[in-house]
């Protein structure tokens, strides 16, 4: 099968050939309908010193949002059958230690397998996907909106680390997982939903699916502006990354006020001056 791999720890990827992957007897073999390319996918490919840092072992197929239809399946597995439509959920946690237990099966802190980086990813015609990281695509749902639930889930993992009912969210950065990040606070019941960021047409978009305002930092300051626009800020759910934009987040932000961290963050942050 053709697969886009990661073969050298140097900018770039290869388009080869290789063989369909062997699954084991927990695992689907899924035949790749619909993939999405992550920001996290262009940093393995221009091979950025974050992704340096991570070590991985090369080489790997890359890719790991996607969606597409059990053709196999191993024979201790019970809840997937052949023709189903599934998504798969990046992180392969191994079930039994702690942050598998409490509920946090994304951090498994045991070896955990990451799609696309430790494990073969998703940008191949074919996937060996463990079944504990399959998920069941609605029946109103194609395969290119299935290769989303992925970065959906980060979106709405990140507003259930706030109370969203009734509360003024500010998100940072209107890529993808910003944007569904104000369409679901939104859902959610948020009071006012503020986009912030630098790209006008991402921005205009964003009103578009429920931001109440959407400011630009590079012609606003958007702290006195979110200040203008509402008596209290809850929480920033931050989407950039951005050292000094997050430092400017806590300032915005109300006391007690909640920031949940979803951007990579690539420089060492430094929170000055919260003595009271
Ligand atoms: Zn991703
Ligand atoms: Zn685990």
């Amino acid at each position: 099968m053709k697969a886009i791999r990661k073969t050298k720890k140097v900018s770039g990827a290869e388009l080869m050939d290789i063989p369909i992957p062997k699954i084991g007897p927990r695992d689907l073999l899924v035949k790749v309908k619909a993939a999405a390319l992550c920001k996290s996918d262009v940093e393995v490919f221009e091979w950025t010193p974050l992704v340096q840092a991570a070590n991985y072992r090369l080489p790997f197929t890359m890719g790991h949002e996607f969606a597409g239809e059990v053709v196999e399946t191993g024979e201790l597995v019970s809840a997937f059958s052949k023709g189903d439509r599934v998504a798969g959920e990046t992180h392969i946690p191994c079930g039994t230690c702690r942050e598998c237990r409490t509920g946090n099966q994304h951090i498994c802190s045991n070896h955990m397998g990451v799609l696309g980086r430790s494990v073969d990813g998703a940008f191949g015609e074919y996937i060996r996907l463990p079944e504990v990281s399959a998920i069941r695509l609605s029946v109103d749902v194609d395969y290119i909106q299935g290769s989303l639930y992925e970065p959906l889930g980060t979106a709405i993992h990140a507003l259930q680390k706030v109370s969203v009912s009734g509360a003024n969210i500010a998100i940072l950065g209107p890529g993808t997982i910003g944007l569904m990040a104000c369409e679901a606070a939104r859902a959610m019941g948020a009071a006012g939903v503020i986009t912030v960021g630098s790209n006008p047409e991402r921005l205009r978009y964003s009103l578009t699916l429920g931001a109440d305002s959407a400011i630009n930092a590079k012609e606003q300051n958007f702290i006195k502006e979110i200040k203008k626009q509402c008596s209290h800020l809850d929480a920033v759910i931050d989407c950039t990354g951005n050292a000094g934009l997050i430092n400017q987040a806590i300032d915005a932000l109300s006391a007690a006020g909640v920031l949940v961290h979803v951007g990579m963050v690539e420089s060492e942050l430094a929170i000055p001056r919260y003595m009271y």
